[in-house]
């Protein structure tokens, strides 16, 4: 990672504060986290988090300190979560090129200390056994102009207490029916510090401890708790926790656990025309609307990969999004100039034609035409090249031939002429439509002095793609395109003022299937090979579907330079 010029991370308000701590003394390492639940594949958000957490262990690490970072699941929900989940996490972070420190941690293997600290907790008198249902929780708990008041069970005693909160655990009471609660304040103008549970009854099989416990404890409870176990310096987490750290610190500040995380808040990423929410994401997969956690259009890291893009893009783009406390709305565009910045160089380039046009050269003489060889990347001779064939029957792309060109038109035309990519200049000597008036066919003329060199007294400026249809192979062409047509899918409100179901802006052009044909030398591309296609843009084999004798491509995204620009 460290070698890279697009450095995952750069100099942030985070990076500061543990540069000054470092400075200071206060430590002499850094221990940041990853802290992702398993309910979920990870997306362009999570990513953000990881390059910003991981980052730090590898550039601190690169400037001589002992950095960690650690990659904790916190499993604390046992319904929502799944070993399929935590699999996927797990090699969506190492295919975004980074590591964690020893073995991947779980905020189960610490359920006995946690239960340990909550007995503690009980016997200073700090946590109470209530049996309020959730709606009188509710009730008692006021809101934010009016202070809540305190639960019934508010003062028993902590022997009575803990009693109870044995039993609890021992699996005497049902499901719901008593919580533990910490006794902080009800009046508190934080309602997360009026008295919030720790501990519920939940009779539900956790995907590491089985059917050992019944009762599970609670997000804010582990959290910080775990933090301090692991001695994690720098507690990163997106700002909606800002009003959690009072607890965070209470809880460390009222056990006996000598580590004390700090936890520092940034804002939360959110990209425009998708939904970064793993519920929301889940929505999608589960009814069917999009092939699955990976399918292309989605913004997780999986499906993101299969698109194409590469691991280097996202971490260029987590870079470009900066870390502050301030929003971090980022438009798409943002995350494909990133995807295409980094493909631009690296992708080789060949050439396909996704919507043909029959052209027949009617001049053209085998032995006589000829042929060149092309690079595969203008600026990398390294890549190499290989030959491209011209025979007397080729494709174009049907949007190169225009019947009435608009002003300005540079492409082939009847009677027009034009630079075929690496080869001739031809003209369009005849049209030949179809019975309904459709363009099946150009029969066009070579200009046999102009391999490789101009044409005498005229310019043709011109250059388009083609490929010789005898000699292409076909492929299977997935078009993405974005996934919903709206800025915010999850923000559009109707008349009534009620936000309206997402889902119902899903872009029906989002996905489009055709037969393209391509340059013979891609066949043999393993999975997840990418491309450009010149003048079309990146595209990738799909990463399952594309096997020998089935040719798969995902257009990854379209370039922005025009053909004009490039040539
Ligand atoms: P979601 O709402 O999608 O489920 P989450 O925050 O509940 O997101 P977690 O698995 O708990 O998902 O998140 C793991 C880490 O990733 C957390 O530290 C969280 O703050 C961070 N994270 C999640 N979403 C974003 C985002 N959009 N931008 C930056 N960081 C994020
Ligand atoms: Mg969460």
């Amino acid at each position: 990672m460290t070698t890279e010029n697009n450095s995952p991370v750069a100099s942030n308000f985070i990076r500061n504060l543990i540069d000054a701590d470092l400075a200071a003394g206060k430590h002499d390492k850094t221990v940041t986290r990853f802290p992702p639940e398993p309910n979920g594949y990870l997306h362009v958000g999570h990513a953000k988090s990881i390059c910003l957490n991981f980052g730090i262990q590898d550039d601190y690490r690169a400037r001589g300190y002992d950095s960690h970072c650690n990659l904790r699941f916190d499993d604390t929900n046992p319904e929502k979560e799944s070993e399929e989940y935590a699999l996927a996490i797990q090699d969506d972070i190492k295919w975004l090129g980074f590591d964690w420190d020893g073995e991947v941690k779980w905020a189960s293997d610490y359920f006995d200390r946690l239960y340990r600290y909550a007995e503690e907790l009980i016997e200073k008198g700090l946590a109470y056994v209530c049996e309020l249902t959730p709606e009188q929780m509710r009730e008692y708990r006021g809101n934010l102009t009016e202070p809540g008041r305190p639960s019934p069970y508010r003062e028993r005693s902590p022997a009575e207490n803990l009693d109870l909160f044995r039993r609890m655990k021992a699996g005497e009471f049902a499901d719901g029916s008593r919580t533990l609660r910490l006794k902080i304040d009800m009046a508190s103008p934080n309602i997360n510090l009026r008295d919030p549970v720790i501990y519920r009854i939940r009779r539900a099989h956790h995907i590491r401890t089985g059917d050992k416990w019944c009762i599970y404890p609670m997000y804010d409870y582990t959290h910080c708790i775990s933090d301090a176990i692991e001695g994690i310096t720098h507690s990163l987490c997106t700002l909606e926790f800002e009003d959690h750290r009072p607890l965070y610190d209470w809880v460390l500040d009222n056990i006996s656990i000598d580590c004390h995380p700090q936890q520092i808040e940034f804002s939360r990423l959110e990209l425009l025309y998708t939904v970064t929410s793993k519920r929301k994401l889940n929505q999608l997969v589960s009814e069917g609307l999009v092939a699955g956690w990976d399918d292309p259009r989605m913004p997780t890291v999986s499906g993101m990969r299969r698109r194409g893009y590469t691991a280097a893009g996202i971490r260029l783009f987590a870079q470009r999004c900066g870390i502050s406390k301030s929003e971090n709305v980022i438009d798409l565009s943002v995350l494909e100039g990133a995807v295409r910045e980094v493909l631009e160089s690296e992708a080789p380039r060949v050439m396909a034609v996704l919507d043909p046009i029959k052209v027949t050269l009617t001049n053209f003489e085998a032995g006589v035409t000829g042929s060149r060889s092309a690079p595969f990347h203008p600026n990398h001779p390294e890549f190499g090249e290989r030959e491209v064939p011209l025979a007397a029957t080729l494709y174009i792309e049907r949007d190169d031939f225009a019947e009435v060109p608009p002003p300005g038109w540079q492409r082939l035309t009847p009677g027009g002429e034009v630079r075929l990519r690496y080869s001739y200049v031809i003209k369009c000597d005849e049209v030949i439509k179809d019975a309904n008036g459709q363009v099946v066919e150009l029969r066009c003329s070579i200009d046999h002095e102009t391999l490789g060199k101009n044409p005498v007294g005229r310019k043709v400026k011109g250059v388009i793609h083609w490929i010789s249809a005898e000699h292409a192979i076909e492929a299977e062409v997935r078009l993405y395109d974005r996934l919903f047509t709206e800025l915010r899918p999850d923000a559009v409100r109707g008349a009534d003022g009620e936000y309206l179901d997402f889902k119902g802006f899903i872009n029906p052009e989002s996905l489009r299937v055709s037969t393209g044909y391509i340059e013979a030398c891609v066949a043999d591309a393993a999975p997840e090979t990418r491309y450009q296609f010149e003048r079309l843009g990146y595209f990738v084999t799909d990463r399952y579907d594309h096997a020998p004798g089935r040719v798969v491509f995902n257009r990854t995204v379209g370039l922005k330079d025009s053909w004009a620009k490039q040539a």
